[in-house]
């Protein structure tokens, strides 16, 4: 019997029948509460009515309007109303259908306007999976070993993560800075440096923020030296944060904004943003694809943006995510080896470590393996696997929250007593 292959590694044992806002409903007839929405791509809850009648409506007109052969009216609209959301200075945006693809649309764009060959990116980052996305790929290494070699070109730098380094909280931002410095000195020239890419916070790395400070100081390197600042929002955009942007919590402007998961509700869609200027410098037909902006997508897309505004869900997002927060450190206050509970919005963590401060990997996929049994469904993350993570619907209700910290309390209990 021919079956899934095995390289693809369940988090959970279960099979859905179908899935109503913040709840998957299994085939065997369970309910869970959904805080994984695919990691961080169901916005709105899963099949929100707005986003469900779009795609049907879409899908009733045309489903499949090849971009570069014919446009369409979704298209032009989702680009309308995603020119609200972003910086005036990106005013030209591309299409694709994943994050990983758009991280390739903006590496390819960035060697092109600068020509320039090299990428530098940071230790703990996740840009995805195909082999240029992955060479950037640095939040563990089983999304890297086995099948080099990687794309050239790539350098890593570290990330001002102060734990990790050894390095005192206070001094991590200057540290990072410093050692940046120090590989544009000693191994990729400024004028052979096309881009630094980095996620406003780490995402499949471990949940952590990165720091305005450090943004910032990649900012004035990128603007004094010609390179281009990528940020990858994939999982940071579209008011998972609090803001509808992660980078919106510093003072920065990016020169080129990736962002997918989220912007339109669970549809495959991804999309770069640059200025008119820099777009123009990549030839017409250097970037493309069969199934970029996909119509149905893209109106899945224009009810995703449209039900963000009508119901504020980047003030839900902010309000929820405080909720949760401060619910987490309440409960986590009563469980031996939570090293670290942190939170952006609706982006939150809990570490896990042993007695001697290491990761504790067992213990966060123990934990998450507990929560099934509670109807909770939770995903780990980070390079040593020992981070919980903890995405809800930007609509997660009041209600929601509690009985989701209530599920996550007693699988702490199961699971670490
Ligand atoms: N960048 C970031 C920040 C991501 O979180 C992800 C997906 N987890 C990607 C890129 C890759 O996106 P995709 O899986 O759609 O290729």
């Amino acid at each position: 019997m021919t079956s899934l292959s095995p390289a693809l590694k369940q988090a959970t044992p279960v099979i859905v029948d179908h899935a109503l806002g913040s709840f998957i409903y299994g085939a065997d007839g369970r309910r869970y509460l959904d805080f994984t929405t695919g990691i961080g791509v169901t916005s709105t809850g899963h099949c929100h009515p707005r986003v469900v009648a779009a795609a049907r409506e879409q899908t009733g007109k045309i489903i499949h309007a090849q971009f570069t052969t014919v446009l369409h009216q979704p298209l032009l609209q989702l680009t309308e109303k995603l020119g609200n959301f972003l910086p005036a200075e990106l005013d030209s945006v591309f299409y694709a259908n994943s994050g990983s693809e758009a991280v390739e649309a903006a590496i390819r764009l960035a060697r092109m306007a600068t020509a320039r060959p090299n990428i530098i990116a940071f230790q703990g980052g996740f840009h995805g999976r195909t082999v240029a996305a992955a060479s950037l790929t640095t939040a563990g290494t089983k999304f890297r070993s086995g099948f080099a070699p990687l794309m050239s070109g790539v350098h890593i730098a570290p990330f001002p993560y102060a734990f990790r380094y050894g390095w005192p909280e206070e001094d991590a931002v200057a540290f990072a800075l410093r050692e940046l410095d120090y590989l544009l000195a000693s191994i990729s020239s400024p004028q052979d440096t096309a881009a630094f890419i980095i996620e406003p916070a780490l995402g499949d790395g471990g949940y952590l923020k990165t720091p305005a400070a450090f943004l910032e100081g990649l900012r004035e390197r990128a603007t004094v030296h010609g390179i281009m600042l990528i940020l990858d929002e994939v999982q940071t955009g579209v008011g998972r944060t609090g803001k509808f942007w992660g980078h919106q919590h510093s003072s920065i402007t990016p020169d080129i904004l990736i962002t997918a998961k989220g912007i339109a509700s669970g549809f495959p869609i991804s999309a770069i943003a640059a200025p008119t200027a820099v777009m123009a410098m990549a030839w017409p037909g250097s970037q493309g694809g069969t199934y970029g902006g996909n119509a149905v997508s893209a109106a899945a897309g224009v009810a995703t943006l449209d039900v963000i505004r009508d119901e504020d869900l980047v003030a839900n997002a902010r309000i929820r995510g405080d909720q949760l927060l401060s619910g987490l450190q309440r409960i986590g206050a009563g469980h031996q080896g939570i090293g670290d509970v942190r939170g952006i919005g609706l982006m939150l963590a809990l570490e896990f470590v042993n007695r001697d401060g290491d990761a504790d990997p067992q213990a966060a996929t123990a934990v998450q393996q507990a929560a099934i049994e509670q109807d909770l469904l939770l995903l780990t993350c980070g390079a040593r696997g020992n981070v919980l993570r903890i995405i809800p619907a930007l609509n997660v209700t009041e209600d929601e929250v509690d009985l989701g910290l209530r599920s996550l309390d007693a699988a702490l209990e199961d699971a670490l007593s």
